[in-house]
């Protein structure tokens, strides 16, 4: 129930929120949907279009990819937690800025330590980037590390980042589908 309590206290400060001016633009804030005692952590980019207008992430056609991906280990959404970098969608889906990275990514810090998954797999270049310095590790291409585990020793104990490629991709290249259910193999060894 603290959790719950918790989140909550989290979504409210993420509805008001002015830290940046992406809340002038978009429709609904998106917090993250999950258990808040999921093993893994998913963190996306930023919502897009159907997001932004569902209040719930990934609702589009990234989203479908990431269903069939969870279900090719047979994991559900209740399963695990799914959040993202930016809260608030950016207008035309353009790249989250530095300026809105720096602004919301205390919501996030604040989720994970709710949750303090086991594994936090991070979904497309903005949120490998947020983790990995976040954590101070050292980062590369995607290319070079999507599908591998580095684990880091926290106060809160030990974490597995798992750098994975966005699922949008394989809505433009269904060629990576295979290589994200490769990596997503390697999120449940992990388990
Ligand atoms: N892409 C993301 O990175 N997050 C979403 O919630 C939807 C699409």
């Amino acid at each position: 129930m603290r959790h719950e309590t918790e989140m909550g206290r989290i979504e409210e400060r993420i509805k008001s929120c002015k830290r940046c001016e992406l809340r002038k633009t978009r429709t609904n804030p998106v917090v993250g949907e999950g258990s808040l005692s999921a093993k893994i952590v998913f963190v996306g980019e930023a919502p897009g279009y159907y997001e932004d207008l569902k209040g719930e992430p990934f609702v589009g056609k990234a989203g479908k990819v990431l269903d069939d991906l969870l279900a090719s280990v047979e994991l559900q959404r209740s399963d695990v937690y799914i959040a993202n970098v930016l809260k608030c969608r950016p207008p035309d889906n353009r790249n989250p800025a530095t300026e809105e990275i720096r602004a919301c990514t205390p919501h996030l810090d604040a989720q994970l330590e709710i949750i303090r998954p086991e594994i936090i797999a991070t979904l497309g270049n903005f949120s490998l980037a947020y983790i990995f310095d976040k954590f101070g590790l050292q980062r590369d291409k995607i290319s070079k590390m999507h599908g591998k585990v580095f684990t880091v020793s926290t106060i809160a104990g030990v974490v597995k980042i798992v750098p994975l490629y966005h699922p949008a991709v394989a809505t433009y290249n269904p060629n990576m589908m295979e290589t994200l259910i490769d990596d997503f193999k390697v999120l449940v060894e992990c388990l």
